[in-house]
């Protein structure tokens, strides 16, 4: 756990806080990441989605395999870059 100063007011608190105890600022605000939790589910979520894809290719339901794999492939690739977002901004 890391400690960070609130831009508001200076106060030092947890990297893992969603708000500055003492002025009620949000420390994400000021690195850019709104909400963590949300960047983890987005990326989550475009994971799923590239998976589903290329399952429905494996499954041979697609005429365009090749486009609807590459497709896949960028879905499996945002997502886990979504979430390493939340670790390559500390
Ligand atoms: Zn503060």
């Amino acid at each position: 756990m890391a400690l960070i100063k609130c831009k508001e007011c200076g106060n030092e608190i947890s990297d893992k806080a969603r708000a500055c105890p003492r002025c009620g600022a949000n420390p994400w605000a000021a690195v850019g990441v709104s909400s963590p939790i949300a960047l983890r589910f987005g990326g989550i979520f475009f994971i799923l989605l590239g998976a589903g894809d290329l399952a429905v290719c494996f499954a041979g339901l697609v005429d365009d395999t090749n486009k609807a794999m590459f497709w896949g492939m960028m879905g499996i690739v945002i997502g886990f870059f979504l979430i390493a977002t939340k670790w390559i901004k500390k």
